[in-house]
């Protein structure tokens, strides 16, 4: 596997191939894994982004101490089938001086309340560095994992938006990887002291109590009980249209129940698909 650091050693290695692309912040685990994986699937050259975006977090949030790891990263990605690893400084992402056309933030991304709520800079960021990444990886698929439902929503949206940019590029979404008790991978996992680490196990346990709930405001109501219960501080819990993250009365289209939940300082989030397709 190639180690890129720059733009240039990153169109070296290509050498005008297409690629499947994954782009991360690192510290990858089984759930990175099994993007790359599944990215090697296409019968493309692999490539790995390792960039943690300082343009998606807002001054009071985790940028400094979110974990960097480049070595054993690139072993995780080399092992699970990545040809690539682009591991750039973030001078080569946003040179000075350059201006990187930036899409505009769709519906998804600032109507549900959500995540939009919550971390008003966060997807702004994200359309950023994601459209920069694309313009210089040039895939013809990226994989995005559903434990980020709403910004896979949000990339969905501007590559649609944007089809003249990226004219072959598809967006191939990603199950949720889990540990065995539920608790969705996160690197973002690796804060949690042994206490909290067992009350995180509450998202799981909300997400599937709610599903068996008849409509969407009992489950909602169900989740925050069970979240409540274990500790949690809740931003929210909702059940909402697959497509649009709107809010509905009932279970009458795709649906999805999606929490964010605190426990003192470590931000978790997940989500399940819930509604009468998916009872037994
Ligand atoms: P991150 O490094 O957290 O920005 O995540 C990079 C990509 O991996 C995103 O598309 C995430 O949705 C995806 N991802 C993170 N955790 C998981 C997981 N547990 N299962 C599947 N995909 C994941």
């Amino acid at each position: 596997m190639i180690v890129a650091r720059t733009a240039a050693e990153l169109a070296q290695a290509l050498n005008g191939r297409s690629s499947a692309f994954v782009p991360t912040m690192g510290a990858l685990h089984a759930g990175h894994a099994a993007l790359i994986r599944h990215a090697a699937q296409f019968g493309q050259p692999v490539v790995v982004s390792v960039f943690v975006n300082p343009t998606q977090f807002a001054p009071n949030e985790d940028f400094t101490r979110y974990p960097r790891m480049l070595d054993r990263d690139g072993k995780v990605a080399d092992e699970a089938g990545a040809q690539i690893a682009f591991a750039p400084e973030v001078e080569e992402v946003y040179p000075k001086g350059q201006v990187i056309p930036t899409p505009s933030l769709p519906p998804v991304a600032r109507q549900p309340q959500l995540e939009d709520a919550f971390r008003p800079t966060h997807f702004a960021g994200v359309c950023q560095v994601v459209a920069r990444l694309f313009d210089l990886v040039k895939p013809a698929a990226a994989i995005f994992g559903e434990k980020d439902f709403q910004q896979l929503r949000v990339i969905e949206a501007i590559v649609n938006d944007q089809a003249r940019r990226w004219p072959d590029l598809k967006i191939i979404a990603h199950p949720t990887l889990r540990e065995i008790d539920g608790l969705a991978l996160s690197s973002r996992n690796a804060y949690l002291t042994a206490d909290q680490r067992k009350q995180a196990i509450a998202l799981w346990k909300a997400l599937s109590a709610a599903q068996a709930e008849p409509t969407p405001r009992q489950a909602e109501h169900l989740m925050r009980n069970v979240l409540q219960q274990h500790g949690l501080e809740i931003d929210y819990a909702a059940v909402r249209d697959a497509r649009t993250l709107l809010p509905i009365e009932e279970y009458s289209q795709p649906a999805r129940a999606l929490i964010a939940a605190r426990l003192g300082r470590v931000r978790l989030i997940d989500n399940a698909a819930i509604g009468a397709e998916n009872r037994s």
